[in-house]
Formats: structure tokens, C-alpha cells, sequence
């Protein structure tokens, strides 16, 4: 089971599923295995806003309402440069590859830990959900709690998302906005003087972006004094995939966060960023999550504190499905790797997360379904 995890997670890391493009192959591939594994697999599917296909998929073993279900995503941030993002590649214990982390690893987890039961002993059901576009808003998420037969005829009573928190149990996560910016060029050697950099290209959004911060500091009416600190965490980063000086940058993604709280004007604040960035005519993606909570001491919680031997349950500050999901089912984040690979160059995810979040999933099945 533990060396299938590893070559599950490559195959999928294998097949692109990057949130701009199309996810019908993997989401095929997916459907197909599962109904191998006995599951019936209802298939959820719309347009995006950019025309393209997007797929969701609910997966069933078992009849009838409650038990568990185990909820990933098959989309993952672009690539980028600098590696070879979908050649999977083993090395001192990691699994290296786009998606590693964030998240065909912990969804290759769940259906490790998933397919080997068999329908007819469980007693509860056990759902295996995988949705689109979670890199943008959530939105296949939001669609399948919705549209899906299989969740809205009979809720799972519970919901694992299993976004990678090194197998700590997640009882909440703070809301916020993330705000990708894009500025494209021509990358050419600078000998040729026909390249046009990205980079300067962004640069005077990137000073008005400066500006801004000392404004989100400075004025009250952004902050909030309940929190400590009481300010927005607005927040910067800079790639342009590590161009060398004497090469034009052909593409710069800057990334904004800013943190929601009540009564800081949070919308006024993503606008403000917004606005900017198409005032200097910047592709611009923006997200926004809603702040999940739950019972940190309610029986998934400690459900899932036997199962990984974890002494409590934590909260953490980036934000997932759960938002959604937590208003239909009793949810909780739990997955194997650590977020901070999650849209790096050179993601990775040790393999031994990976074989634990088997045996993790596997014994909160046995609980939760039997
Ligand atoms: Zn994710």
C-alpha cells in the first residue's frame, strides 16, 4: 500500500492539471480507478469563466447517509519555471513535483487509504470528493455542494479535508484575500536589446503596492483593535522564475495577501489593490476565503488526535475548502506534507507524511464507517 501511495502521487503529478487549463484528463483517470476500487462516481462539470472545461468528481462506497468523506482538489498552480514541474522525480525521501504538497500527495492518500474497503462491510459511507478550481475561489467546491446528488441526498457526517498540515488536525483558519498579479514579457538575451522585461514593467505597481502598506498601517479605519496585532497583514511576493541578469524577465507574478477581519474594511482594501493592478493594465486573479471553524474538541477533532497521536487540535493561517464544506458537515483539516511547499519551484512532500497519511486515513475510515 505504502509504495502504491508513492506511485499514485507521480502518476497524477505526471498528468498537468494547472487551474487555467482544462483538469478532463486526470479527472478521467481518477474516475476510472475509482470505479475500479467499487466506488459509483458522479461526475460534476461546467464551463469556466475562461471557457474551459472544468471537472468534479463525488465518489460513493457504501449506502445511505453520514459516514465519512475525504475531500482533495485535482487542479494546481501553474508549473513555472526553473524545473520540470510534472516529471516526478524521488530523491532523499521526497517525492519532488507540481502538486507534491498542494495536493495530488494527499489525494493520492486518501484513495490509497480509501480503495481497499470493501462496499457491501461497511457500515456508514464513505465518500472520496476531488473538485476543480480550487486554486481559483473555491469554486468547484462551491459547485458540488450545490449540485452533487450524491453529498446533497446524503450528507457524509463528516468531512476531512485533506489539505497538507503535516497530519496535525486543523479545527480552524483565519479568512483573507490572495491576489495574483501578472505582468508579461519577451524574454531575449540583453546583447539583442529585443527583449521586454516584465519586471519593469511591474515595478510602478510594486511602489504604489509599497505606498500601500504604510497606509494599511497607518490608518485605524484598517485595522482592528481586537486582534493583536489589530492590522490586515497585507503582504508582498515577488517571482520572475529567477531570470539571470544579462535575460529579459518574460513573465513576473507578484502575489498580495491581506488577511480578513470584521470591521477593517477588508473589500475596500482587495479593491484597492485590484484596481491598481488593471490601472497599470496587469493580469490580475484574486481570491477570496471565508474563515472556517469548528469544535477543536468535537469527535472528529479527537478522532483524528488518536489517530496521528497528535495531543490537541491547532489552527493555522492559510485558508481551504473547509469554509465551504464546514456549513454541511462536520469538517476538519488533516493531510500529509508541510504548506509552505504548496506553489513553490521544487515542491516536494516526504514520503513519509505520505505513508502516514495512509495509515491515518485508513484507521478514521475503520472509525467512522464501521
Ligand atoms: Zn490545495
Amino acid at each position: 500500500m505504502n509504495s502504491n501511495v508513492v506511485k499514485l502521487a507521480s502518476e497524477l503529478i505526471a498528468m498537468p492539471s494547472e487551474t487555467p487549463t482544462s483538469n478532463r484528463a486526470i479527472s478521467d483517470f481518477l474516475q476510472g480507478l475509482l470505479e475500479g476500487a467499487g466506488f459509483s462516481v458522479e461526475e460534476l462539470t461546467y464551463i469556466d469563466p475562461f471557457n474551459v472545461e472544468k471537472v468534479s468528481l463525488v465518489a460513493k462506497k457504501g449506502a445511505g447517509a453520514g459516514g465519512l468523506g475525504l475531500f482533495s482538489h485535482s487542479d494546481t498552480v501553474p508549473g513555472d519555471a526553473g524545473w520540470s514541474p510534472f516529471t516526478p522525480v524521488l530523491e532523499n525521501g521526497r517525492l519532488v513535483g507540481r502538486g507534491a504538497a498542494d495536493m495530488k500527495g494527499p489525494l493520492a492518500a486518501s484513495i490509497a487509504a480509501a480503495c481497499p474497503f470493501d462496499a457491501t462491510e461497511l457500515k456508514r459511507p464513505l465518500v472520496i470528493a476531488i473538485t476543480a478550481d480550487e486554486e481559483r475561489g473555491h469554486t468547484g467546491a462551491h459547485d458540488i455542494v450545490k449540485r452533487s446528488q450524491t453529498l446533497t441526498t446524503a450528507w457524509p457526517q463528516y468531512c476531512i479535508v485533506c489539505e497538507p498540515s503535516e497530519l496535525q488536525p486543523v479545527y480552524a483558519h483565519k479568512g483573507g484575500a490572495s491576489i495574483t498579479v501578472t505582468a508579461r514579457g519577451a524574454a531575449a538575451h540583453t546583447s539583442t536589446d529585443k527583449g521586454v522585461s516584465a519586471n519593469f514593467k511591474i515595478a510602478p505597481f510594486l511602489a504604489e503596492m509599497a505606498e500601500m502598506a504604510q497606509t494599511f498601517r497607518a490608518e485605524p479605519r484598517f485595522q482592528n483593535p481586537l486582534f493583536d496585532p489589530p492590522t490586515n497583514g497585507f503582504n508582498l511576493v515577488i517571482s520572475d522564475g529567477d531570470t539571470a541578469t544579462n535575460v529579459t524577465a518574460a513573465r513576473t507574478v507578484a502575489r498580495l495577501g491581506i488577511r480578513a477581519m470584521p470591521d477593517a474594511c477588508f473589500e475596500e482594501a482587495v479593491r484597492m489593490v485590484v484596481d491598481r493592478a488593471k490601472a497599470y493594465g496587469l493580469e490580475v486573479e484574486q481570491r477570496s476565503i471565508g474563515p472556517f471553524f469548528t469544535d477543536a474538541d468535537g469527535p472528529l477533532a479527537r478522532a483524528a488526535c488518536r489517530a496521528t497521536g497528535a495531543p490537541r487540535a491547532v489552527t493555522v493561517p492559510y485558508g481551504t475548502e473547509a469554509e465551504c464544506y464546514q456549513d454541511y458537515m462536520d469538517a476538519l483539516v488533516l493531510g500529509p506534507g508541510n504548506i509552505d511547499q504548496a506553489h513553490t519551484v521544487g515542491e516536494w512532500i516526504a514520503v513519509e507524511q505520505l505513508t502516514r497519511a495512509v495509515e491515518v486515513y485508513t484507521r478514521l475510515i475503520e472509525e467512522m464507517c464501521f
